[in-house]
């Protein structure tokens, strides 16, 4: 009957990207004082979105051609920042309202960048290395000078790595030489002026904000992550990582997925014997002592901590009310839809929302930044040790703004924009208000706004 009730209301769920963020970014504003409505407006749109085409040869002779984006959505704090995604479901609005999500997340870490994000309509599985070389080689040529180590610095996201980032150096240093051009993208190999702990840094800095949101004890008899049963979807850059740093701590990792399905375990799955399966097989299905499920089925396994660590709307309307988490750890980007927000919240299951907990991946990418201006290189432990201290000061805030709201200090700003605020703000509605702020207070003082 529950699910029957909740796939009815999955059909009327709008799950267009842009209309969900602005539906977040109206939850936040209803408590930010001060805001005034052309601000509102100003603060909802990119500031720049490139599209481009180009043709590639494949390496069968033919030609394909390819679309493109690159957005910058508000560049207050400095130059815009976000990762490129090479998929075939990346649309412009997609792209906007990950931007948007990069200008919150950055303000909220407190780093000098703005938001941006980029992608690549492309299927990485049909392409050969070459052919990816190629797109990525003609895609930065036709941006030039849409990005820049001080205008638009791009980072690896879903089905790109350390190698795609090598290429777009290499080929805008070509196009601008005699500069040093590292500082143009993060998240490059180690060789190449890339930081030590960039590639585990948003999975490990998920694991830093679960362990000291668990210490602040919301979560009845669940205080720590050792003994938690731990799901996640998606066993990439984020999920496998993070599957690793989960189990360092002591907990059970007890189903994992890919694109192809899952692998459940009660008595948990070692994160190295999935890693070594999925590199000699392509996927995580079909380990030996495991069940295979569905992605659908596995969200809905009873666990601890539920971590989706691939794709957009994977909590909706329709399996909210079959989330049996007591904590949802987004490290993927909006993986939570607005109307599953309310859903989890209505029944206790807190979520740490990508905002806060995946931003140790931009973190870090500022430390690249900061590292190449000064042609340094500084060691895993100063890197993890930074993050760390940053990820728990950032839990930290997050939760005491929230508490105001808990005991009466805090209420609503008396602006409905397009839903009534109701209760106390969860989790992500208190992170994109503090970063509102901040990025407003920053607008006003540069005078961008009269
Ligand atoms: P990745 O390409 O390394 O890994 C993605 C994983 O998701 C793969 O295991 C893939 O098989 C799996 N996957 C793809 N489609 C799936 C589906 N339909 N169901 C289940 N699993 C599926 O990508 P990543 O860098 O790990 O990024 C994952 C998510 O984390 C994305 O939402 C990305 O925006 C977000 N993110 C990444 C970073 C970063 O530093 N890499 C930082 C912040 C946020």
């Amino acid at each position: 009957m529950a699910s029957k009730r909740a796939a009815t209301t999955a059909v009327a769920e709008n799950l267009d990207p842009v209309f969900i963020s602005e539906q977040q970014f109206d939850r936040a504003a209803a408590y930010v004082r001060g805001l005034k409505q052309g601000l509102v407006e100003f603060l909802k749109k990119p500031k720049r979105v490139t599209t481009v085409n180009f043709p590639i040869e494949l390496d069968d002779g033919s030609v394909q051609s390819f679309r493109g984006y690159r957005v910058v959505h508000n560049r207050v704090f400095g130059p815009g920042k976000g990762g490129m995604r090479y998929h075939p479901d990346v649309t412009m609005e997609e792209v906007i309202a990950l931007a948007k999500l990069m200008t919150w997340k950055c303000a909220l870490v407190n780093i000098p960048f703005g938001g941006a994000k980029g992608g690549v309509v492309c299927d990485t599985k049909l392409l050969t290395a070459s052919e990816l070389r190629r797109i990525t080689r003609r895609f930065t040529s036709e941006l030039f000078d849409v990005i820049g180590p001080y205008k638009d610095i791009p980072a690896p996201d879903l089905y790109t790595d350390a190698q795609t980032m090598a290429w777009i150096y290499d080929t805008y240093d070509v196009l601008h030489p005699g500069y040093n051009n590292r500082p143009v993208v993060t998240g490059k190999p180690l060789e190449m002026g890339g930081s030590w702990g960039r590639s585990e840094a948003t999975g490990t800095g998920c694991v830093f904000a679960t362990q000291r949101f668990l210490s602040k004890a919301l979560i009845p008899d669940r205080q720590e992550i050792a003994g938690a049963r731990v799901v996640i979807q998606g066993f990439g850059d984020v999920g496998a990582v993070a599957a690793h740093a989960f189990c360092r701590e002591g907990a059970r990792i007890i189903a994992v997925s890919d694109s192809q399905g899952g692998i459940h375990n009660e008595g948990g799955l070692d994160p190295d014997d999935v890693a070594r399966f999925k590199a000699e097989h392509g996927t995580v299905v079909g380990m030996s002592n495991t069940l295979t499920i569905s992605n659908a089925e596995m969200l809905e396994l009873d666990c601890d901590i539920l971590m989706p660590a691939a794709l957009g709307n994977q909590i909706h309307a329709g399996n909210a009310h079959n989330i049996k988490a007591r904590l949802v750890v987004e490290g993927a980007n909006n993986p939570t839809t607005p109307q599953a927000d309310l859903i989890l919240r209505d029944r206790g299951i807190f979520v740490l929302p990508d905002i806060l907990v995946n931003a140790g991946g931009v973190t870090v990418s500022y430390y690249e930044w900061v590292q190449n201006q000064a042609n340094e290189q500084w060691n895993s432990e100063d890197v993890m040790a930074k993050l760390r201290e940053r990820m728990q000061s950032t839990v930290d805030a997050v939760f005491n703004r929230w508490q105001a709201f808990v005991v009466g200090e805090e209420k609503p700003a008396g602006r409905v924009l397009s839903e009534e605020p109701t209760g106390v703000p969860d989790f992500r509605t208190v992170s994109l208000l503090i970063a509102i702020e901040r990025v407003t207070r920053a607008t006003l003082m540069r005078g961008i706004w009269p």
